[in-house]
């Protein structure tokens, strides 16, 4: 819920004005605060020593029984929320400081973890349990609610990293704190599982920790790596065509299996619902869960591997300049300023640029840089003479999407029987142009939807 920003904006703002965590806040603590004082009198008289300070055992006791009493009702629990609110937000606040972000989305860490300690307890039904296994529980969720921050940590830095390592900054300086954050961000999780699996048995909750933990991990890593890749880039200083395919690749090696992660996740919690504890919270936030994390993702991703096996394509279907050519246009390329070092690709309109250059541009227009002319030349101008011969008359197309539809099966078809159709070429051509025909009409009535 809390990616949609619209919606939590309004209520941060709200939640703000109303003053209603500061209000929680002291309320907790007033109330933790007279608990304590009145344990330690009964400790004090029940020990019968004059001396001021009690035993570790006793001390432990104590801050046992005042963390169980401080959740035993939804109001504390909401008490306790805002207390960690508070403590999360410096923590945020630190961590930028720290790495030197100034990103204002990311000061959201003192509403976000709040909003999950909340969600979690009322989830596991935290303040209607008996207090030793309230204690359990809590225990438990905190453990959660530490990897999700550590989660959101990791979006933090990763912004950072890669804006350093794409701008070339060379600073030791400037670099330390951002690494030192995510080796710790790798660290953490590591230790933190290790250390639950020596001591507890599985089931379904050590089993969602470790996820996370190991996807953080992997998180880790792909963001490591995407930044050496680019420092690599910069040190060499001369344009690699390759690092552009490489960064994709990573990832989106670490999409899928943050995809994987997102569906293991959906059946844990499926399972959980199932044998262990089915209320209707869960159900809710598994809901949220398989949307966002799987639905969108699993768009989000095909979209960006379908944009970019167009954009390969297209740049695929452009004349290649190499050589003694290369030589002779004695040119740079428009879109980045440096040479031609080992190949061009020329454009229908007669302008030169990088293949990665202009394949990255090809992702948001399907148009020269220099000049706005079509790229994709090939079919443009069949469909163009199929307009003429129409005389202009182009039909009204009623349905858009089904002629999307059909000129990609046309297209996979052309793909399968490239080499092998001659004999029917022209039939084909005819059944072809109108498609493209359609496609054409179809693809200006999207581009006019979306503008
Ligand atoms: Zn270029
Ligand atoms: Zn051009």
């Amino acid at each position: 819920m809390y990616r949609i920003y619209g919606l939590q904006l309004l209520m941060e703002d709200t939640w703000k004005r109303i003053r209603f965590p500061d209000i929680l806040r002291v309320f907790w603590l007033t109330r933790i605060t007279a608990q304590a004082t009145v344990l330690m009198y009964i400790l004090r008289m029940a020990s019968e020593t004059d001396s001021f300070f009690i035993s570790w055992d006793d001390f432990w006791d104590l801050i046992c029984n005042l963390i169980i009493s401080g959740c035993d009702s939804t109001l504390t629990v909401l008490g306790m929320s805002a207390v960690i609110s508070s403590i999360a937000h410096y923590l945020g606040l630190g961590i930028l400081a720290f790495i030197g972000s100034t990103e204002e989305d990311d000061r959201r860490l003192g509403f976000v973890a709040p909003v999950l300690f909340f969600i979690l307890a009322l989830q596991t039904g935290l303040s209607g349990l008996r207090p030793e296994e309230r204690l359990i529980r809590l225990s438990r969720n905190m453990c959660l609610l530490l990897t999700a921050v550590l989660h959101f940590i990791h979006g933090m830095t990763d912004p950072v990293l890669m804006s350093l390592s794409a701008s070339h900054v060379s600073s030791f300086r400037r670099h330390f704190p951002v690494l030192f954050v995510s080796a710790c961000l790798f660290i953490l999780p590591v230790l933190l599982s290790y250390v639950l699996w020596h001591h507890y048995a599985l089931n379904t909750w050590l089993f969602a920790v470790t996820a996370f933990c190991v996807e953080l991990c992997l998180k880790v890593i792909v963001s490591l790596t995407v930044y050496t890749l680019f420092m690599i880039d910069g040190y060499y200083n001369v344009l690699w065509e390759k690092l552009d395919d490489y960064v994709y690749y990573v990832r989106s090696t670490g999409n899928i299996i943050e995809f994987i992660f997102g569906v293991v996740m959906f059946g844990n919690g499926a399972y959980t619902m199932m044998f262990e504890s089915g209320s209707k919270i869960r159900a809710c936030m598994m809901c949220l869960h398989a949307y966002f994390n799987i639905y969108l993702q699993a768009k989000n991703g095909w979209k960006t591997f379908m944009n970019r096996r167009t954009a390969v394509k297209k740049i695929n279907s452009l004349p290649e300049i190499k050589g003694s050519r290369l030589q002779e246009i004695d040119d740079v390329c428009a879109i980045c300023y440096h040479e031609f070092t080992t190949s061009a690709r020329m454009t229908p309109c007669n302008h030169y640029f990088h293949a990665l250059c202009l394949r990255k541009w090809l992702y948001i227009q399907d148009t020269c840089p220099m000049c706005h002319q079509k790229v994709y030349i090939e079919d443009d101008i069949k469909a163009n003479s199929n307009v003429r011969s129409n005389n202009g008359f182009i039909a009204p197309n009623e349905n858009a999407e089904e002629a999307v539809r059909e000129a990609a099966a046309a297209e996979s078809d052309r793909a399968l029987n490239e080499d092998d159709s001659t004999d029917c070429e022209d039939d084909v051509q005819t059944e072809r142009n109108g498609v493209i025909q359609n496609t054409g009409t179809a693809a200006e009535e999207f581009n006019e939807d979306t503008d």
